[in-house]
């Protein structure tokens, strides 16, 4: 490219064609900034004005604003997600004989911490959801009605568990235990 250019500049032809299109580029370019030259100039006297201008913050509005700031930082940080707990990806698990499956709220304005939801119970022989029935004698049984699944109840008598609140308390135990021992799997 270097020894092109320099024999074109050698060529008495070619040089004048080069030397006059330089001219050209550069003779247009310096009308264009002279023609612009009153704007860039007006644009350059706005932009120190702005520098230098003084603006003045009434009292009240810094006796204001300084408590508001220091109570949004907090807010801002709060709104900022911190990297997202292991246990999120724990979803379902075999609780006191029946599969669970649950969904995790994310903390909010009413709650800091992260709460289960829609825990729902399924049949671990054909995996139907399960019915929880407060009033039928047998709190939990399987929807499917040709599955011969039936709800094995550990512990003793004592601790037998009559209500579906209960259970629901219950595996909400289990689940808010292995998630603070690391017991739970994903
Ligand atoms: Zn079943």
């Amino acid at each position: 490219m270097k020894t092109l250019v320099f024999k074109a500049w050698k060529d008495p032809v070619l040089s004048k064609v080069i030397a006059s299109g330089l001219l050209l580029v550069c003779g247009s370019f310096g009308a264009w900034f002279l023609g612009l030259w009153p704007e860039i100039y007006e644009l350059l006297l706005t932009v120190l004005e702005l520098v230098v201008y003084e603006v003045q913050i009434p009292l009240w509005l810094i006796v204001v604003s300084v408590p508001l700031l220091i109570f949004i930082v907090p807010l801002i940080r709060l709104l900022i997600p911190e990297q997202e707990p292991r246990f999120l990806k724990y979803r379902s698990d075999n609780i006191l004989g029946i599969d669970w499956s649950w969904g995790w709220s994310s903390p909010n304005f009413h709650n800091d911490k992260y709460s289960i939801r829609d825990l729902h119970p399924r049949c671990p022989n054909c995996k139907s959801s399960l019915e929880l029935n407060d009033y039928s004698g047998q709190l939990v049984h399987c929807i499917n009605d040709s599955c011969n699944w039936q709800w094995q109840q550990q512990g003793s008598f004592n601790n037998r568990i009559s209500h579906s609140s209960e259970l629901n308390q219950k595996v909400w135990n289990v689940i808010d235990r292995k998630i603070h021992n690391g017991e739970f799997k994903t």
